[in-house]
């Protein structure tokens, strides 16, 4: 089977570390909404400082449930994907320059399948026009947005995306391949 897994919110906490340098530069923290409920703009610039600091994105703590899930996968020799927004609201020094971090966290914490790694804005399509016909997704809006006949969307549920939504898993176990 081939499957595509989000980065953040599957893979990483990236929440927790955005939330702690976003409280350092004074933003107020609503968890039950995407994006810890901050304006776009907001987001962005405690986003970009902390690609530019680094150290923080590399204190991002790899969820290890779903990493041992991952590793069976790739044992049983299921094709993984992962699949990221990462950068894409950058200009091209600082995306490339998050890119790179991207890669160096996925191959330290997720290895050996961390060359099957692509920066795609609209995950669905990608999806799609890729053969890939389960993607594992954090954000109920993607989620509700891309799920179709030839793309099941398993939303892995997280305290930003509580709400209706079909195929919500607790855990990457759930999912039936
Ligand atoms: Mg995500």
């Amino acid at each position: 089977m081939i499957v595509a897994v989000d980065v953040d919110g599957v893979c990483c906490d990236f929440v927790a570390v955005f939330a702690e340098y976003a409280q350092k530069f004074g933003e107020t923290m609503d968890y039950s909404r995407y994006c810890l409920g901050l304006p776009e703009d907001k987001f962005k610039r405690v986003y970009e400082r902390i690609v530019q600091l680094e150290r923080p994105v590399f204190q991002m703590r790899p969820y290890r449930d779903t990493w041992k899930t991952l590793w069976d996968w790739h044992e049983s020799w299921h094709d993984i994907h992962y699949v990221t927004a990462r950068g894409g609201m950058f200009d091209t020094e600082l995306r490339k320059k998050h890119e790179h971090q991207t890669r160096t966290w996925l191959m330290v914490n997720f290895f050996p399948q961390h060359w099957n790694l692509h920066f795609v804005q609209e995950k669905g399509v990608w999806c799609l026009s890729n053969g890939i016909h389960i993607l594992i997704e954090d954000r109920a809006k993607d989620a509700s947005r891309w799920l179709s006949q030839d793309l099941k969307v398993y939303l892995l549920d997280r305290p930003w995306n509580l709400g209706d939504y079909p195929h919500r898993i607790y855990s990457l176990r759930e999912v039936n391949l």
